[in-house]
């Protein structure tokens, strides 16, 4: 139809696991950019459109009109059958690539606050839409012309409209992975997108992954070390979860104090913030909608504005 002829493709952006993305321009206007993420014909769906790229243009569609989630512009399906999403050009480059480069980026506490208050909203949006994303990470969170961050890859996005439904537990990368998750939970909420929030925050805070584990066992081993052995007295039905194994030594569970030490830089509010969506029962963990309400947001200092946030080099 009309859609595919409304745009030019150009050079090739990126790759990513199902799809590759090339920039294309507007034919009727040039400096009308757009990223247009053709969706690779895989082995096993031959005679249908795999299932991300069927998610990824629901979800997109459903959380239009937020600023913090990147625009679908429109779909097409190509002479090869392939689809096509034709995206938001969000030519900066994504969070992942500021916070490792330490040698040319530098950014405080300020910078760090405005960033985080853009996931949240990105995700709050998503949770009050009753869509899970289940893959926040760094990498996918992309950066506009102006600064702000969009929330982006929603190809293992669901919605979570009906609790009675079993969903897969093998979702989210594992750094970022909840423990519900890494136990084998069936049934879970917007907390698993919470958790991975908390690990981007720290992550911008000490520019390194938090949590880096080679394996699942050693990302359990981690969460137990660095946040605290979940047990029955801190999460009531834990064990009964069906994957439940932690090491034999138990660590309690961190204050206050230990995090202030690593994650000070955000101050003591931030540091309480961070506390919050790292707890380890997903039903006393802080929600994306009360995160929004904490007093870290209104404390000084105040958020950096898009404008004047750092970019890539
Ligand atoms: P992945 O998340 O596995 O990297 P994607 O398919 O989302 O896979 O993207 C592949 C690459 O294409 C990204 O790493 C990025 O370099 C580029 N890219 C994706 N979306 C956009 C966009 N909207 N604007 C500019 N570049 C993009």
């Amino acid at each position: 139809e009309d859609e595919k002829n409304k745009y030019i493709k150009g050079k090739k952006l990126g790759e990513g696991t199902y799809a590759n993305v090339y920039l294309g321009h507007s034919r009727l206007d040039s400096s009308i950019k757009v990223a247009i993420k053709k969706i690779k014909v895989q082995k096993e769906y031959q005679d249908g459109i795999a299932p991300d790229a069927i998610r990824e243009m629901k979800y997109l569609q459903k959380l239009r009109g937020h600023a913090n989630i990147i625009i679908l512009h429109s779909v097409f399906s190509s002479k090869d059958q392939n689809l096509n999403l034709v995206l938001e050009y969000l030519p900066l480059g994504d969070l992942e690539m500021l916070i490792r480069d330490v040698d040319h980026v530098r950014y405080g506490a300020a910078d760090i606050k405005a960033w985080m208050g853009m996931l949240t909203r990105a995700v709050w949006w998503c949770h009050d839409n009753y869509v899970l994303h289940r893959d926040i990470k760094p990498n996918n969170l992309l950066i506009a012309a102006d600064g702000e961050v969009k929330l982006a890859d929603f190809g293992l996005a669901r919605s979570f409209a009906d609790p009675g439904v079993r969903m897969t537990a093998n979702v989210i990368t594992r750094w970022y992975r909840p423990p519900e998750l890494l136990f084998g939970a069936r049934h879970y909420s917007g907390a698993v997108d919470v958790w991975s929030v908390g690990l981007v925050f720290a992550e911008l805070i000490i520019r390194a992954p938090y949590l880096p584990g080679n394996s699942e066992v050693e990302q359990i081993a981690l969460i137990c070390r660095e946040i605290g052995t979940p047990t029955e007295e801190n999460w009531p039905g834990v064990t009964q979860l069906k994957e439940y194994t932690v090491p034999s030594d138990v660590v309690p569970v961190a204050g206050k104090e230990k995090y202030m030490g690593r994650f000070g830089a955000v101050g003591s509010d931030g540091v309480d913030l961070l506390a919050k969506t790292l707890i380890l029962d997903p039903r006393r963990r802080i929600t994306a909608r009360e995160m929004l309400e904490h007093r870290w947001w209104k404390a000084d200092p105040k958020p950096t504005p898009k404008h004047d946030l750092p970019k890539k080099t």
